[in-house]
């Protein structure tokens, strides 16, 4: 019987003040242990200078509702996501530099208005023209002054 997967992860069965064990955390949360690991990797605070590793429910908790924050995050069309302000920024002057993923797909990349940082969106090529008319597209080769 495989366990089923919660959509959206019950962070109220976190209790902020306990540390749980990877096992325990994918557990509470009914998810994939493998899940906990991977979140581990991308930033999840834990306690791993000895096994088991620990993470605090309240490091746990935040972390998954900064995650759902983020997926909620809708961009309008004049708008990239700031990996700073974790939300949805313009960007400074409107110019973005262009970078050409595979075939498909495009990366916009500009400087937050609001923090300085890099503030980013991924499109589809199809839509360059769309978004050409929006921002001021440089590109790899950098912006002249
Ligand atoms: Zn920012």
């Amino acid at each position: 019987m495989v366990q089923s997967m919660a959509k959206h992860p019950n962070v109220q069965a976190i209790r902020a003040a306990r540390a749980y064990t990877i096992d325990e955390a994918a557990n509470a949360l009914r998810i994939n242990e493998v899940t906990i690991r991977a979140w581990i990797k991308c930033g999840l605070p834990a306690m791993t200078t000895s096994r088991p590793f620990l993470i605090l429910g309240e490091d746990l908790r935040g972390f998954v509702l900064d995650r759902r924050a983020k997926a909620k995050a809708k961009l309008s069309s004049d708008e990239l996501l700031c990996l700073t302000c974790k939300a949805a920024r313009k960007p400074f002057g409107m110019l973005v530099d262009l970078h050409l993923q595979n075939g498909k797909t495009a990366r916009l990349v500009g400087l937050c208005e609001v923090c300085g940082g890099t503030c980013s969106r991924m499109i589809s090529q199809a839509k360059l023209g769309d978004f050409g008319g929006i921002f001021d597209l440089g590109t790899n080769a950098g912006l002249q002054a």
